[in-house]
C-alpha cells in the first residue's frame, strides 16, 4: 500500500490533519488503533467558538451539550469569583459524537481510514521517515508513504522512533479523572472550577454542565500523595448524582515539545504537547496546528519536497499562531505553582467582580499592592 501521507491517531489532531491535506487533494490514510473514533473519551469538552472558526465549519447540535457564558471560581476558603465576557465563553461538546464528526468530514474530503490498526514502528530508509508498519486483527503490513504525521496524543510512540526528543518529567503531566455525573442542581451556562491544596494539589476540580442536570465532574492534579480518582471520590461524597461514565487520563502542561518535525515527518496536538498550560485545552490547539500540520504537508506532497528543511515551515507556521499564547500561558502557570492556599484565596478574592479578562499590568500592580503577599508571584507576571 502506497499514500502520499499517512496520520497516525484518528482524534481531533488526526482528523483535522488529515481533513486539511485531503481538501488539498492530496492521497491521505488515517490509522487509529481503536475500533471507534472518538472512545474512550478522556475530555471534559469545553472549546472556545474559535475552534470552529479554525477549523470554518459550524458548531451542530449534534455534539454541542452546552453553551457556556461564565465561570465561577472557588478559592480553598469557599469564597467565589465570577468570570464572564469571551475569555470565559464557549461550548461544551460530547466529544466521542464531536471527534466522529470531525472524521466523517475527512471521510467525505477523500481520507481513508483503518480502524482497529496499531502503528507499530517507522520505515526509515536513508535516515527518512517513509511509511509505517502496522498491526491489524494480528496482521503485520508496511504501508508507504512520503510523509507521516503524528497525532497519537500524548503517549505518542511514533515521533520518538522517528529520534525526535518527546521524553516528559513526571511533573510535566496532569493526571486526570472524571466522570459525568447525573442528578446535579447547576446552573446549564456556568462553568466551576475549584482550587486548593487539599482539594485538587497542583491542578483544580471542574464542573463542566452537559444540560439537563448532567455534568462532567473531573480534576487535574499534578501530586503523587495520591491519585486523581481518589481526590475526584473525595470531592463527589457531597454532590448527591450519579456516575454514568468514568474517564481517566493525562493531560501535557509543560509547553510544546522542542522540535516537532524531520524528515518524512511532523508531530501534533497532544504528542507535540500543544496544550494550553493552565488550562490543560487542547481541543482548540489540536484544531489550529493541526489545519497547519495538513495544509504543510499538502505543500510538501505537491512540491515533492518531505525534508526537514522544507517541513520546518510547520513549526513556524504553529509558533506564528499559537507559540505566544502558549508561552504566557506556561508563564502563569509557573506563577500558579509558587502559590499557597492563602495566595489563592487572596486571588480569588481580587477577583470578584472584576473583568479578569481583561485585567491590566495596572490592575496587577494593584493587586500587589493590596495583596503585598502576592507580590514575589505577580512580579514575573509584570
Ligand atoms: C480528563 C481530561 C479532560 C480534558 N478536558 C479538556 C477540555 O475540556 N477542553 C480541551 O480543550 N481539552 C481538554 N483535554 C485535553 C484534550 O482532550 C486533548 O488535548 C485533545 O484530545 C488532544 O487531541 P489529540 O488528537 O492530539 O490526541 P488524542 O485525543 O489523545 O488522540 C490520539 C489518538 O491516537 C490514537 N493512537 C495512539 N497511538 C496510536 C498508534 N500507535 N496507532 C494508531 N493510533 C494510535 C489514540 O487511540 C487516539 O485516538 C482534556 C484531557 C483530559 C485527559
Amino acid at each position: 500500500m502506497k499514500y502520499d501521507v499517512i496520520v497516525v491517531g484518528g482524534r481531533v489532531a488526526g482528523s483535522v490533519s488529515s481533513l486539511f491535506a485531503s481538501k488539498n487533494d492530496i492521497n491521505v490514510l488515517m490509522i487509529e488503533k481503536r475500533q471507534e473514533i472518538g472512545t474512550p473519551v478522556q475530555c471534559a469538552g469545553a472549546t472556545s467558538y474559535k475552534t470552529f472558526e479554525t477549523l470554518e465549519m459550524k458548531p451542530s447540535k449534534k455534539y454541542v451539550r452546552s453553551e457556556v457564558y461564565g465561570a465561577d471560581l472557588y478559592s480553598p476558603d469557599g469564597s467565589s469569583a465570577t468570570l464572564r465576557g469571551p475569555v470565559a465563553e464557549g461550548l461544551i461538546l460530547e466529544r466521542k459524537i464531536f471527534d466522529k464528526e470531525l472524521a466523517i468530514k475527512s471521510a467525505k474530503a477523500g481520507t481513508d481510514i483503518m480502524l482497529k490498526t496499531n502503528v507499530k514502528d517507522l520505515l526509515i530508509k536513508d535516515k527518512k521517515v517513509k511509511g509505517v508498519i502496522a498491526k491489524h486483527l494480528g496482521k503485520t503490513m508496511e504501508i508507504t508513504a512520503d510523509l507521516v504525521i503524528a497525532a497519537d496524543g500524548l503517549e505518542s510512540q511514533i515521533a520518538k522512533k522517528s529520534g525526535l526528543n518527546t521524553t516528559a518529567r513526571p511533573f510535566e503531566i496532569c493526571s486526570c479523572a472524571q466522570y459525568e455525573m447525573v442528578g446535579l442542581d447547576i446552573n446549564p451556562n456556568y462553568l466551576k472550577f475549584y482550587f486548593g491544596e487539599k482539594i485538587a494539589p497542583g491542578g483544580y476540580v471542574w464542573i463542566f454542565p452537559k444540560g439537563d442536570r448532567v455534568a462532567n465532574v473531573g480534576i487535574g492534579i499534578r501530586s503523587l500523595k495520591q491519585s486523581a480518582y481518589y481526590y475526584l471520590n473525595k470531592f463527589i461524597v457531597n454532590l448527591n448524582a450519579k456516575p454514568v461514565e468514568l474517564n481517566i487520563g493525562g493531560v501535557p502542561v509543560s509547553g510544546p515539545i522542542e522540535k516537532t518535525f524531520t524528515d518524512g515527518l511532523l508531530v501534533v496536538g497532544d504528542a507535540a504537547r500543544q496544550v494550553d498550560p493552565i488550562t490543560g485545552g487542547g481541543i482548540h490547539i489540536a484544531s489550529a496546528c493541526g489545519k497547519i500540520a495538513g495544509e504543510v504537508a499538502a505543500e510538501a506532497i505537491q512540491k515533492e519536497d518531505t525534508s526537514s528543511d522544507f517541513l520546518v515551515r510547520y513549526e513556524k507556521l504553529w509558533k506564528e499562531k499559537v507559540g505566544k499564547s502558549l508561552k504566557r500561558s506556561l508563564k502563569y502557570r509557573n506563577a500558579l505553582d509558587n502559590m499557597d492556599d492563602d495566595d489563592l484565596n487572596n486571588l480569588i478574592s481580587f477577583a470578584q467582580g472584576k473583568d479578569v479578562g481583561s485585567l491590566s499590568k495596572l490592575s496587577m500592580i494593584k493587586l500587589a499592592k493590596d495583596y503585598p503577599q502576592l507580590v514575589k508571584i505577580l512580579k514575573d507576571l509584570l
